[in-house]
């Protein structure tokens, strides 16, 4: 069986999938993905328009309808000037920049300058301070040796797992600090974890992580729009009002640069756990070696461009499944996005044929192919807010895939009411390497968690969900059921020049293979998302995992108070019998020998829309486009859970606490009226 299918219909999905799954082709994926990492395409470039037409003309020749270039005009600054010298003890020039390495003809051009995109612009001089991964009690270890950094450069490395670079420059900036110097070290990405590129998948020596450093934890998408769209003759807030715009100086670094300034540093030992894998000893600075590091941003709004297109279901044409991938890229975008791409490219070709043949989706099924990812989740955004009221009243789910392979282990984050979709289309997707179902390998497999957001751990479904990636408007602001994914492996040279299609080649997904097996994995669940008699939603996963979210919730509470927390646990509970009522009657009516229409479509539409139950209009406290009460990013991105009563309970404000509880209590409320549906009522 599937679920959300009658056995009838079951046969027909299953005789479909069975012919979609002889589409998706290797050759042609890497084919797109050869295309599309020819040349750089940093959001708002010309070569990023170039590869948005190209899109559009493949799937005008793929055979879908409506297809559409929207073009937002976006806050999209790049760097003029980045420049970073030791003035003390000695005098010496960063060279920022990322060397030739041999048999790889893309690390040889020219790609200009290596910047963070959001950066302040400025010009700072001060002496240099190693603060470990940036984070706040680092800091504190700092102080308590009497180094300040208020006023200094702080030098910092990015780490693993994976926190947010964005929140590294928060940390600085509201520490006080002029500058931060965020740098690769070898043992998070580069030789200390195996072989460097062009030997092996991991960073080589000049290798650098470009990227956002934006608050988006705070409000995603154009920085002077926050909350509505970039259309023509929007509104826009000044500068200075714009909560998602660092106002410190950062720029990324390389270890062969770092380790110039880090060599020169004195004063203490550094503690054991900051210590890197360069061979010295580390030591916090605070003087004498002096830096002098100028950011020139040019603050340009700039064009970017969403792609979308449809094909039209037959039975329920305004239910929308969607699917998205971005387009543009640091560099090359070799595994970041182009391999999510190239995937997208084949989902588009194959579902495309299959309408040719006139095999339908009953629901439409939207592709997006999303723009200026890399700077702050812009065009995903900014399309989400451009068609909220369509999203909230017709999108079934969203399934974003940003790098589809960087190795062969799969992992994917969603709604726990989606993680039964994601386990059966992981149970009918071969595995490439071990020619098991994809879920059979990732019980076998290692279960690495990978070093990037949206590891996974050791469920093949993690319910726990941050941000950075698309995703992010679909659930957090509009409150559509998400399912992001991805097959990861050793990947060091993340949002470098050497992520590129002779990487890919030689490391990430030589054959191609997994590109393909994520299309064909993606393609499963958007058909039986299509397809389903009934949304294949079990929202009593949903339950489950709200009930661990809130007992743990709760046993953080100082001093414990039941009687605050319980109006929470009865909705808990509430919620729990509507899903386990919602589950029941999919069951029967899916079960039945005659079957039942009207009341299947009623429980469809219920399912679809309980998860819109979640939003609170008034969002978080202090970050008020963040909606889901249920999930929220932290500002490493990492996950938070039941984020308004999480927070209200660091704040240690009782009122602000029951306010938070109450809300909860309601968007509970909601999600279970709405899963009961009228035919139960
Ligand atoms: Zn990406």
């Amino acid at each position: 069986m599937i679920y959300g299918f009658t056995s009838r219909s079951a046969a027909k999905e299953r005789s479909l999938e069975r012919r979609f799954l002889t589409l998706p082709s290797p050759d042609k994926a890497r084919a797109a993905h050869a295309f599309l990492t020819a040349e750089p395409h940093v959001a708002g470039s010309p070569r990023d328009r170039v590869l948005a037409e190209w899109v559009r003309d493949r799937w005008r020749e793929y055979g879908l309808e409506r297809i559409e270039i929207t073009e937002h005009e976006v806050l999209l600054p790049y760097a003029t000037e980045v420049s970073v010298e030791m003035i003390a003890p000695t005098k010496w020039r960063a060279s920022l920049k990322e060397e030739p390495v041999a048999g790889d003809p893309f690390s040889t051009r020219d790609v200009g300058v290596a910047y963070h995109a959001y950066s302040a612009s400025g010009d700072v001089t001060a002496p240099v301070v190693y603060a470990g991964s940036g984070n706040p009690a680092d800091y504190d270890w700092l102080a308590e040796r009497g180094i300040e950094i208020k006023d200094k450069i702080a030098l910092v490395r990015y780490s693993v797992p994976y926190s947010y670079r964005g929140f590294k420059a928060l940390t600085a900036e509201q520490r006080g600090a002029a500058g931060i110097l965020i740098y690769s070290d070898p043992a998070d990405d580069g030789f200390k974890k195996g072989k460097t590129y062009p030997d092996g998948p991991w960073g080589p020596e000049s290798h650098i992580q470009r990227g956002g450093v934006v608050y988006d934890f705070r409000v995603p998408g154009d920085p002077l729009t926050p909350g509505w769209a970039s259309v023509p003759g929007a509104r826009r807030i000044a500068r200075a009002d714009a909560v998602s715009l660092p106002k410190i100086v950062s720029a990324p670094l390389s270890w062969k640069d770092a380790r110039v300034l880090l060599e020169a540093m004195r004063g203490p030992e550094a503690p054991r756990s900051w210590q890197g894998g360069l061979p010295f000893t580390y030591h916090a600075g605070g003087g004498p070696s002096t830096v002098h590091m100028r950011v020139q941003m040019d603050d340009k709004v700039r064009p970017i461009w969403t792609v979308t297109a449809r094909i039209t279901g037959t039975t329920h044409p305004d239910d929308l499944v969607i699917v998205g991938n971005h387009r543009d890229a640091w560099v090359y975008g070799g595994v970041d996005p182009s391999s999510g791409t190239a995937s997208m490219m084949e989902l588009a070709r194959a579902l495309g044929a299959l309408a040719k043949e006139s095999a339908r989706p009953k629901r439409t099924i939207v592709f997006a192919s999303w723009d200026a990812e890399e700077f702050t989740l812009t065009s995903s955004t900014e399309w989400g807010e451009q068609h909220a009221a369509d999203l909230v009243d017709h999108a079934v789910a969203y399934l974003n895939v940003d790098s589809s392979a960087s190795g062969i282990n799969f992992g994917a984050a969603a709604v726990p009411s989606l993680n039964r979709l994601v386990t059966e289309a992981a149970d009918a997707v071969i595995d490439p390497d071990s020619g098991l179902s994809i879920a059979a390998a990732h019980r076998r497999g290692s279960h690495d968690g990978g070093a990037l957001p949206g590891g996974a751990g050791s469920d093949l479904v993690n319910n726990r969900l941050g941000s950075g990636s698309d995703y992010t408007v679909f659930l957090n602001f509009l409150g559509v059921p998400i399912v992001d994914m991805s097959f990861t492996g050793p990947y060091g040279v993340y949002h470098s020049m050497y992520d590129n299609h002779t990487w890919m080649s030689k490391f990430g997904d030589p054959k191609f293979l997994y590109q393909a097996a994520m299309t064909r994995l993606w393609g499963v669940m958007a058909l039986r998302l299509a397809n389903a008699d009934v949304a294949p939603m079990d929202f009593r996963a949903y339950a489950d995992r709200l009930r661990e979210f809130v007992k743990e919730t709760i046993a953080r509470a100082q001093p414990p108070d039941r009687t605050m927390f319980s109006p929470l646990e009865a909705a808990s509970d509430r919620f729990a019998n509507a899903a386990r009522i919602a589950a029941a009657r999919a069951d029967t009516l899916l079960a039945a020998e005659r079957s039942d229409a009207a009341a299947m479509r009623t429980l469809d539409v219920a399912l679809m829309r309980a998860e819109r139950g979640l939003i609170d209009r008034d969002g978080i406290p202090g970050r008020p486009w963040y909606r889901h009460v249920i999930y929220a990013p932290k500002a490493t991105y990492a996950p938070e859970v039941l984020p308004g009563v999480a927070e209200a309970i660091e704040s240690g404000n009782r009122a602000r606490l029951a306010d938070q509880v109450w809300r909860l209590t309601a968007a509970l409320d909601r999600a279970s009226a709405i899963l009961s549906g009228p035919a139960t009522r």
